[in-house]
């Protein structure tokens, strides 16, 4: 066996031999590792100083308990986690996720990721990922705030405009991060640089909200023109109904294609008229309601129970933007039966590994997360920007350095996979780019 292929799966298995239980953290792991080999082969050095396994070991993780009080006088504890993986590029940067479902595999998988992405934007930032296994689904205002004040009781002393920077992901939006930024500047006294995603009259920047979903298309717009496509007329389907999906749904119209269907985690709509964004905006972001109210509103669309992949409708371009491992091999199979030409991942991590090789063995274009959904970070480093130099952009000059930046990526990406011989080859492309940066780095600031 090869020098490089060797060093990589024997750091694999040094993996597995400490975390056996971390399933999405190996995942993501494995998906990363799967590109690399040549980068090894060409880079002796990177296997002299072992830069694998010091890149695979987050530099710390904080595990805490939040005890609060919900509405009846009852006190609740659930569980925070922050995962600072890796600084060599920066400050710690990334999201908190509050789903029941999170543990420390789920934080470090998206830690993981989150290195990688922050390197593709070219942006001084280093990767973190954080969050609870609160549920914010169904608690009142007062019982959300009762929570975060505590988490950020907490996370205060881990965190700071210079050190780690967290923002939103699933479950926590605008209402959260404005209770966390409360209960730090009490604490603290006023930074506004310590969280992005604020409300703007808090600091934060103009087209954060949008950016994520804005992003992903594109990226996708830029994939699909250099394949002589584009959206107009196309048929997409999009996961979810939160951030990220609501405005890809506005900017995928925007851009002449028609969405036809979205989703939460109980079921989905599909509207032959195409998804009308303001009423899924209106029912998610205000009235925080379930996807099917929907059909209240829009008589000639349905709600079907169930996944968004099994939907019996043609359509050519996928943009999963829920969560992960949303798509298996069926799933994937599926999509390319009804004439998908390009799927690319607003969701971190949403195609588990046998949905990529089924997307890849069809050859239909595929973008991973960590480069299609890299424009939350990038606005957020904008975000950080603008605070630190007390400037406030405007939503258009914004939303014109993250189409260009989405540009940026993508071109270097697929220049990248060009390079290693897989054109084409996204997975490549990012993994690749994405490492060199960080390898580099963290090899010329010596062993720390
Ligand atoms: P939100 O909480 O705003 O929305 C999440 C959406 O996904 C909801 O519609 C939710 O439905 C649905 N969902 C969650 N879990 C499941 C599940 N198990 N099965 C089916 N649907 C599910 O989160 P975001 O939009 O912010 O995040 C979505 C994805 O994008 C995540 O993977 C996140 O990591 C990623 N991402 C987000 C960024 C951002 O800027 N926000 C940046 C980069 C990536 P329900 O309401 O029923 O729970």
């Amino acid at each position: 066996m090869q020098e490089a292929a060797k060093y990589i799966e024997d750091t694999y298995a040094k993996i597995l031999k400490r975390d056996p239980d971390q399933i999405e953290f190996l995942q993501a792991v494995k998906e990363f590792i799967g590109s690399i080999e040549p980068v090894f082969t060409a880079h002796p050095e990177f296997i002299q100083q072992n830069i694998l396994e010091q890149m695979i070991e987050p530099e710390r993780i904080i595990q805490f308990r939040i005890p609060w009080m919900n509405d009846q006088g009852e006190t609740k504890v659930n569980r925070g986690f922050r995962v600072q993986f890796n600084s060599a590029n920066g400050p710690y940067k990334g999201g908190l996720r509050f789903h029941t479902s999170v543990n420390q595999s789920i934080v470090k998988f998206l830690g993981f990721e989150q290195i990688f992405k922050n390197s593709l934007t070219g942006l001084p930032i280093g990767g973190g990922k954080g969050g609870s296994d609160f549920d914010p689904k169904g608690k009142s205002d007062n019982e959300v705030m009762r929570f975060c004040q505590s988490f950020m009781t907490e996370l205060q002393q881990h965190i700071g405009p210079d050190l780690d920077v967290p923002a939103g992901d699933i479950g926590v939006g605008a209402r959260e991060i404005g209770y966390l930024y409360g209960q730090y500047k009490r604490l603290n006294g006023s930074k506004a640089g310590v969280l992005t995603g604020k409300p703007v009259f808090l600091g934060g920047s103009l087209g954060r909200t949008e950016a994520t979903g804005y992003g992903v298309v594109y990226f996708t717009d830029k994939m699909l023109q250099d394949t002589g496509e584009s959206f107009k007329n196309k048929k997409v389907v999009v996961s979810g109904s939160g951030n990220v999906a609501i405005y890809a749904i506005q900017k995928v119209h925007e851009l002449g294609g028609k969405v036809i269907a979205c989703s939460d985690s109980d079921g989905y709509i599909w509207d032959p008229d195409g998804i009308d964004y303001t009423t899924i905006k209106q029912l998610k972001e205000v009235e925080r309601e379930r996807i099917s109210e929907y059909v209240q509103y829009h008589p000639k669309a349905y709600y079907y129970e169930g996944s968004i992949w099994d939907i019996e409708k043609e359509y050519q371009v996928a943009l999963p933007c829920a969560t992960q491992n949303e798509i298996d091999g069926e799933n994937a199979k599926k999509m390319i039966e009804k004439g998908v030409i390009a799927v690319a991942e607003g969701a971190n991590m949403p195609s588990n590994l046998d949905a990529i090789a089924v997307y890849q063995e069809a050859q239909i274009l595929y973008a991973p997360g960590k480069a299609a959904n890299a424009g939350g970070v990038a606005v957020s480093a904008l975000e950080m920007s603008q605070n630190s130099q007390r400037l406030s952009w405007s939503f258009e000059e914004v939303d014109e350095k993250l189409e260009s930046i989405m540009e940026s990526i993508y071109i270097e990406v697929r220049d990248t996979a060009k390079t290693y011989h897989m054109p084409g080859n996204f997975v490549v492309g990012a993994n690749i780019a994405g490492f060199m940066k960080i390898a580099q780095s963290m090899i010329s600031q010596g062993l720390v």
